[in-house]
């Protein structure tokens, strides 16, 4: 009789089974976040031999994510490169000073603290109320592209995800009218730096599940007391609703960012249109940007209409 029980009645897991279920999930997220990373660096040539590659700590789980697949990464990366981790400490109240040279210290990873007071100097600015972010990111910045030059960092490396880059695109869409995104690799505003998005490629939800399983000491960034930014609450709330209703609908998107065809939208400096002439060959492509059989029955478009040219 055991044996037909255990034919209707689900066993339940044995502690033992259940953990090492837990371990192969675990195993599994950090192989997707080192090739993702492995990807995006590769992609963009991110990173090159003889780098030295600031990483920009703020205590929250992106940044030690990224810390944390970077040296992994260094291990057994192709090429030589050097990494330090960098956090502005920008002395609001009730930071906890310790965490990052603790853990830093722990992972015997070359660290330096910048300690910079822009707390005071955007609290005076910004009146009561309003929202600091913005300010006090260009203050960060202005203070990070100087460290760099200090420690001869080649690269910067920032902790933005995917759902950042496509928050940023529909911000700007909403609110700037720009088609602009944010890069996984740029200049910086002064011309000077190279700075790198390498969680380009990975989406937020499993940066939470990998900030769980390796316990980072998260400090906050709401001890300023600022309001994070509305609209960017907003359409980040937006995008999950989306990925929860459509799942790979975020990876589509941004795929959409690397996949342009400046014909098909509407910037007269980006395409020729004035000068655009019939030339009597016919695309087998073609212009087929909204037939229906294209999507999958349940992808979520409001009554679609069939366009042909
Ligand atoms: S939440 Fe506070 S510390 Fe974080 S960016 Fe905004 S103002 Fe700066």
């Amino acid at each position: 009789m055991p044996a037909m029980s255990a034919v209707w009645i689900e066993q339940e897991p044995t502690p033992a089974s259940g953990e090492r279920r837990i371990e192969r999930e675990n195993h599994k997220l950090e192989k997707r976040l080192c090739r993702l990373v492995g990807q995006a660096i590769v992609d963009y040539n991110m990173i090159s031999a003889g780098d030295k590659v600031m990483v920009c700590l703020s205590g929250g789980k992106d940044s030690y994510a990224l810390l944390d697949v970077l040296l992994k990464l260094q291990r057994r990366a192709p090429v030589d490169f050097e990494i330090v981790a960098v956090n502005l400490d920008q002395k609001q109240p009730g930071f906890p000073e310790h965490v990052l040279p603790e853990y830093l210290k722990a992972l015997g990873v070359p660290f330096h603290i910048e300690e910079q007071d822009t707390y005071s100097i955007v609290k005076d600015k910004i009146p009561e109320g309003k929202t600091m972010c913005s300010l006090c990111s260009r203050l960060r910045r202005g203070i990070l592209y100087r460290v760099a030059d200090e420690l001869g960092a080649t690269k910067i490396a920032l902790g933005h995800h995917r759902d950042d880059m496509l928050q940023t695109l529909f911000l700007n869409m909403f609110f700037g009218g720009k088609l602009k995104g944010m890069p996984p690799k740029l200049v910086s505003d002064d011309g000077r730096h190279m700075v790198i998005r390498p969680l380009a490629y990975v989406n937020e939800k499993d940066l939470v599940r990998w900030a769980e399983v390796q316990a980072f000491p998260i400090i906050p960034c709401t001890l300023c007391g600022s309001q994070e930014n509305l609209q960017r609450k907003q359409v980040g709330a937006m995008l999950k609703d989306w990925e929860r209703r459509f799942p790979g609908r975020l990876d589509n998107m941004l795929h959409a960012l690397q996949n342009v065809v400046p014909s098909h939208l509407a910037d007269a400096s980006l395409y020729d249109f004035k000068g655009l002439a019939a030339h009597g060959i016919a695309d087998p492509e073609g212009d087929r940007a909204f037939d229906p059989e294209d999507f999958p029955a349940d992808a979520g478009l409001p009554a679609l209409q069939v366009i042909r040219m």
